[in-house]
């Protein structure tokens, strides 16, 4: 049996804001940064001031109208970011001086997960003062960390494949002073970076990545264990140690790096990840590697459904359990070796830059599938219309499951007559409405029922409305598309008020895949979101939250919807707030551009048809200019939906 809320169930009295707070979960997924306010708009906190100073979406909304900034927007709360960085960083230290831990923390934010410059420059900035560096897994990643890393005792770690370039790039930084780190991934990169380093005589800092063997449960669980493609098998490990034992080189083997995964959703699995990380650190300290730095790579999760529970797109444990049972795994698995401590090293980007992006967009139409009145029967009707009237008339609890797929069937044949040209398509709408009737007067018995029937499970999901929302899903949402990721979604005002519709999303380009039919609704997965039924006299705003991981530049130009305006908010302590930054989207003339066409030329081109019409005497002068006026305002325009 599926659970499926009914908001009818409730009346409007009973709707409260600490009902709002349970039906979308934001104390639940919120992570502290979120909360609605008494006139039930979305707040974002900023969560280092004792007394959170707490600003809301609409107030930064009214200031974005004032910029001629249309939605959709995404929108970074630069706070946020700062806030990741620095808890990420003191609980480590807090779990540390727990544990009696003889090192330090020294994290590194991997750049593939936003590769934004506004990102990449405000974590460098920010955790500066925690040596918090950078992972990169390409030459490009590498240029973009040299050129914003403001500390050099922070750490540079290059993954991905290195080639000669993406090798002496790094040799180069390293002479420079920066702490930049080797990890060999494949045996290929071994003897390139031992003879560039002899060739530029530099000394090199090498690190190592072994493939874990743990089998990691969630969405990734293919990519870890045995076929990983990472990472070297111990006889390749020790092929590493051999090689840079007789170059003499050994010394230079400073790192282990064990990725054991994204998004791990449950904590005992990162403690057997870790428990493996022990075991190939201390052998290959044996065997004479200098080791110093132990790298756990990625994984600390996002509760993305807020269920804090060890299902995919959640997590089971806190930040402070996941520091405290890093630290004390390796403490106590190092300690009966009686190895020294090393660097505690992790990568962890999702959890660090997820909660500073949210999407804002407006809600430009609304589709309900309301049963009308019914039409008047007509005296000779046809024998499937009447057999459909009938239904109403034998439709109770107990033949729920009969009158629907009566129902149906009749439908399904009138639809089939139709196409034969036996029916028209009035009496086809007359079916239809009919249709919708029977099926609405089902959906009202469910709602009194304890049990719904297991084959009319999705009967009320199928009567939902649709939303269309000013976004496209390609380009702001990818991995909706792609993976069934879920992001939490509410609207961000009129939370006072009760929403009385169910809804899915959908956005606005042409793809049947546009859309979204998962939401987390009170605690549960559901194919409806809560909505409230939009009015003329005022915009309808969504949030979707927990964007900023990857969501940013694995976008697509689908339908050509081009990137969004972008907007970096900073909230002050007085809980007033300013705008430090604002990209305006990309213009229909950018996106043109993108895909190869020469807008310069499209312009000539079409000036010359409207041209030819004045000559052929199709259109005046005066509308020549009109229409060339109108063509080239397009242009330049944004590439979503502008209201007037
Ligand atoms: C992707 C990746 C990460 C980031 O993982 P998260 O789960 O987002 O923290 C870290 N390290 C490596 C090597 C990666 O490939």
């Amino acid at each position: 049996m599926s659970h499926v809320y009914d908001m009818s169930k409730e009346n409007n009295a009973q709707w409260t804001i600490e009902r709002a707070n349970q039906v979308y979960g934001i104390n639940h997924w919120g992570n502290n940064y979120f909360d609605i306010d008494s006139q039930g708009n979305v707040r974002v906190k900023d969560p280092s001031n004792n007394e959170p100073s707490a600003v809301s979406l609409m107030q930064i909304i009214e200031g974005l109208s004032d910029r001629d900034l249309n939605m959709p927007v995404l929108l970074r709360i630069e706070n946020i970011l700062d806030q990741s960085i620095c808890k990420l960083n003191e609980t480590f230290t807090q779990a540390i001086e727990k544990v009696g831990y003889q090192n330090k923390y020294q994290g590194v934010y991997p750049i593939k997960v936003n590769q934004q410059a506004q990102i990449v420059e405000e974590i460098a900035q920010f955790g500066a003062r925690y040596q918090h560096g950078f992972e990169v897994g390409s030459k490009a990643e590498m240029i973009a960390a040299l050129s914003t890393m403001e500390a050099l005792d922070s750490l540079i770690i290059c993954n991905g494949y290195k080639d000669q370039e993406f090798v002496e790039l790094g040799l180069q930084a390293t002479k420079l002073g920066f702490k930049c780190i080797f990890v060999i991934e494949t045996l290929t990169e071994l003897p390139i970076i031992v003879e560039r380093s002899q060739a530029l005589d530099i000394c090199p800092r090498i690190g190592v990545r072994a493939k874990m063997t743990t089998q990691i449960s969630g969405h990734w669980s293919a990519t870890s264990g045995e076929r990983s493609v990472f990472g070297l098998s111990s006889s390749q490990l020790i092929h590493v140690v051999d090689y840079l034992k007789e170059h003499q080189m050994l010394d230079c083997l400073e790192l282990l790096h064990c990725h054991l995964g994204s998004q791990i959703p449950n904590i005992h699995d990162i403690r057997g990840g870790v428990l493996e990380a022990c075991r190939y650190y201390s052998d290959l300290c044996k065997e004479g590697a200098a080791l110093n730095y132990i790298d756990l790579g990625g994984g600390l999760a996002v509760d993305y459904t807020g269920k804090q529970s060890n299902t995919e797109q959640s997590r089971n444990y806190s930040l402070a359990e996941y520091c405290e049972d890093i630290v004390d795994t390796i403490k106590s698995t190092l300690d009966t070796q009686s190895l020294p401590h090393p660097i505690i090293v992790t990568e962890s980007g999702r959890a660090t830059v997820a909660y500073t992006s949210i999407l804002l967009f407006n809600i430009l139409d609304v589709v309900t599938f309301e049963p009308k009145d019914l039409p008047e029967a007509k005296e000779n009707e046809h024998q499937l219309l009447k057999n459909m009237r009938e239904i109403m008339s034998y439709l109770k609890p107990q033949r729920l499951q009969e009158c629907f797929n009566d129902v149906q069937f009749y439908r399904d044949e009138v639809r089939e007559l139709f196409k034969r040209g036996q029916i028209d398509l009035r009496m086809r709408s007359v079916s239809e409405t009919l249709y919708f009737n029977v099926l609405h007067r089902i959906k009202d018995i469910l709602a009194e029922m304890e049990r719904v029937p297991e084959e009319l499970t999705g009967l009320t999901e199928s009567l939902a409305d649709i939303y269309y929302g000013n976004f496209s899903l390609f380009q702001s949402l990818p991995d909706s598309w792609a993976i069934d990721q879920i992001f939490p979604i509410m609207p961000i005002h009129r939370l006072n008020e009760k929403p009385t519709r169910r809804a899915i999303l959908a956005d606005i380009t042409c793809d049947c895949d546009g859309k979204i039919e998962q939401f987390v609704v009170d605690q549960q997965i559901e194919k409806t979101l809560p909505l409230h039924v939009t009015n003329q006299a005022e915009e309808y705003y969504l949030g979707v939250f927990l964007v900023g991981a990857y969501q940013e530049t694995l976008g697509d130009l689908h339908n050509l919807f081009g990137d969004t305006n972008v907007v970096s908010v900073r909230l002050s302590a007085d809980a007033s707030f300013e705008f430090v930054k604002e990209v305006h989207g990309d213009t229909i003339e950018d996106v043109l551009s993108y895909v190869e066409y020469q807008p310069h030329e499209m312009k000539t081109r079409f000036r010359n048809k409207v041209e030819a019409a004045v000559c052929d005497g199709r259109i005046s002068a005066r509308e020549r200019q009109q229409i060339i006026k109108t063509f080239s305002a397009s242009m330049q325009g944004y590439t979503y939906y502008e209201k007037e």
